[in-house]
């Protein structure tokens, strides 16, 4: 394994680590938690933006709903298993039906449609152990899950939507335009082969109206489906999903979701399926290693470690943390018996990119001094380093 890999790197930066006992279940060290959460709350703010609503709902479920969904056909060989006296209960593997259940508690007409949940959902499948791989496939990770529940005519729109949005996104964390594949229609499958063509073509649609090439993996959709899936390639050229837009009529069938139509009959609606991150572990792994470590100063779990040059300058060194924190501005404090210049190379090695050293002149003329991992230093009066701090911190501001 190489320095460069996101398992060495999880190390080093103190991120996380999995032990030997809990195969595949991840234990996120307070940086590694901090990195999480930035993801976390970049994300809610764009979905919410973008008119869904959060949700939240548990993990363990009843093996019948698995079965009345098809999970259970498909999936439960890689599913947990529990007795609760005499029903049987399972973990969940995704939040699909767990989103049903919440549309289905309520009368539902098709002026409230659009209807979209997002959840930071909580999914355990049982994979082999030989297929784990650090953060890249664990056996308990989360996951950015979304659903919109719409009519036929509402699709198009959606998905242009969301693949738009994912198109941002990507951009934003600095990676290079994902490769697309559009997942065809399957051997076995449920639905009409004009459902199948309707479906295919407008998230192929969707895809071209974003401005971007996709290649097609015929026979590869969900038996319910077609999906469009978004893969970042990890140092070693292997390929990873992670985004993916899917469109399905069978799991509202089965699960009886319905709604009012404008002409008073009922009708089953269309649910949309969709991540922007995948697997948020995986996510930050494609990360680490894109950013070999590096990551971009809005990213980095502490952005400035505020160095004072000796014990006098603590008050000050104090104060500027406090200012800096109360501006946003993630800080941790850097003193220690070892010299200035060994903190400064400990600090950038850790990958806090900026460290503002504080000394007496920095005391006496409210100001201080940034020195930046590139190597490069400049002094300014503590209320403008604030500014350009922020600044920098907002998401999407990879070049630093
Ligand atoms: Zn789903």
């Amino acid at each position: 394994m190489d320095d460069l890999d996101h398992r060495s790197l999880g190390t080093r930066l103190d991120l996380w680590h999995i032990q030997e006992d809990a195969p595949g279940m991840v234990f996120w060290h307070p940086r590694g938690n901090r990195l999480y959460r930035i993801l976390e709350d970049y994300i809610r703010r764009k979905m919410r933006r973008l008119g869904y609503a959060e949700v939240r709902t548990p993990q363990l479920l009843p093996r019948a709903l698995w079965i009345q969904s098809g999970h259970w056909e498909k999936f439960g060989a890689h599913m947990f298993n529990f007795a609760d006296g005499d029903r049987q209960m399972a973990l969940k593997p995704m939040s699909c039906p767990c989103h049903v259940q919440i549309f289905n508690r309520g009368l539902r007409s098709w002026r409230d449609l659009p209807l979209r949940y997002a959840e930071f959902g909580v999914c355990h499948r049982d994979e082999p152990s030989g297929s784990l791989h650090g953060l890249m496939r664990t056996r308990g990770f989360e996951q950015d899950d979304a659903h919109v529940f719409c009519r036929e005519e509402d699709v198009a729109g959606e998905v242009a939507r969301f693949v738009a949005l994912l198109s941002d996104v990507y951009a934003d964390f600095g990676f290079p335009e994902p490769e697309v594949f559009l997942s065809t229609r399957p051997h076995a499958r449920a639905g009409s082969d004009e459902l199948w063509d309707w479906a295919e073509e407008t998230l192929g649609g969707a895809a071209r109206q974003c401005g971007l090439p996709y290649k097609i993996q015929p026979g590869e959709g969900a038996f319910y489906g077609p999906k469009l899936e978004f893969a970042l390639r990890d140092r070693l050229g292997r390929s990873w999903q992670c985004g993916t837009v899917q469109l399905d009529s069978v799991l509202p069938n089965r699960l009886n979701a319905s709604y009012v139509g404008s002409d008073g009959h009922r009708a089953t609606p269309v649910m949309i399926h969709h991540a922007v991150f995948g697997s948020i572990g995986r996510f930050i792994a494609m990360l680490l290693e894109h950013h070999a470590g590096a990551l971009p100063f809005w990213l980095s779990p502490d952005q400035v470690a505020v160095a004072p040059i000796s014990h006098d300058h603590s008050d000050y060194a104090t104060r500027v943390l406090d200012v800096l924190e109360a501006e946003g501005v993630r800080c941790v404090l850097l003193a220690s018996a070892e010299t200035l210049s060994r903190r400064i190379v400990a600090a950038h090695e850790a990958s806090v990119p900026v460290v503002a050293v504080v000394g007496q002149r920095e005391a006496e003329q409210g100001t201080v001094s940034l020195r930046e991992r590139t190597g490069t230093a400049s002094v300014l009066p503590l209320r403008d380093a604030v500014i350009a701090l922020r600044q920098r911190a907002r998401p999407g501001q990879v070049l630093d």
